[in-house]
């Protein structure tokens, strides 16, 4: 092989630069995994809403036929759902956002306090990563006459500076999703006429979590089937047990 066969042209290096594929049918590229991420915390969302809110509505449709306070349980799973789960995004992405943005600011100290130290540190690095010594040292000058603290957020910290984690917008995602997922069991059991309230909800929360569990097993790489009996199962017991307790303790205590 020459060395022109393996010179990549100048927008395969432009799709290498943006995480997208150089070639037909690359399976791992940057800009996809990261989509992919993004889908499946949204589908995960989704199941959560529809989990928890059908959880109590069914419970309390267990103890009362009342639609008022059906819709009113459910209303309140499904805002207290959103907003935990959106604080509880918010605070984790605020904190690995804050990490990196201290990583940064050290990096930055670093090259100023010590360049040539930090060019022998990128050096190193190139060098295990299996370049020989001399081209470990050219690549390395290379990318620090270029931008030195892009190398090394790169080679040593792995931290895109354009892609730095959002708080905010982890945390409407996630809220999002969860509300997407939780309207589901809300329209089940408000449509339906009493007698049927309970088993539309049944079915319809089932087929949904079929759904959501084939889609994440399928973005994950896993076994759809399964994974689907596992969620299936899972989703009827613990239906039939809220309702079964709802109808118990709401019966007992009403
Ligand atoms: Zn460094």
């Amino acid at each position: 092989m020459s060395t022109d066969d393996v010179t990549p042209s100048a927008a395969q290096v432009k799709a290498a630069g943006s995480g997208r594929p150089t070639h037909p049918r690359e399976p791992h590229s940057g800009g996809t995994v990261g989509r992919l991420n993004w889908l499946r915390a949204g589908v995960l969302g989704a199941n959560d809403g529809i989990v928890s809110v059908a959880g109590i509505v069914i419970g309390v449709a267990g103890a009362t036929t009342d639609r008022g306070a059906i819709f009113t349980a459910g209303l309140a799973g499904l805002v207290g759902g959103a907003v935990s789960m959106s604080l509880g995004e918010y605070v984790s992405v605020s904190s690995q956002r804050d990490s990196e943005r201290a990583e940064i600011t050290q990096e930055k100290q670093e090259l100023a306090d010590d360049p040539d130290a930090e060019l022998t540190e990128l050096t190193a690095l190139y060098e295990a990563k299996g370049l020989s010594a001399a081209t470990a040292r050219t690549v390395a000058a290379e990318l620090t006459a270029r931008g030195a603290l892009d190398a090394h957020l790169d080679a040593e910290l792995h931290i895109d500076p354009d892609d730095i984690a959002n708080p905010a917008q982890a945390a409407g995602a996630s809220a999002l999703s969860f509300v997407s997922g939780a309207l589901l069991p809300m329209l089940a059991i408000l449509l339906p006429p009493a007698g049927l309230r309970v088993p539309v909800t049944f079915v319809a929360v089932l087929v949904a979590l079929a759904l959501t569990g084939a889609l994440s097993a399928r973005l994950g790489g896993g076994d759809a089937r399964r994974a689907v009996l596992r969620v299936v199962i899972g989703g009827a017991l613990g239906l039939a047990f809220t309702y079964a307790v709802g109808h118990l303790f709401g019966t007992a205590v009403g």
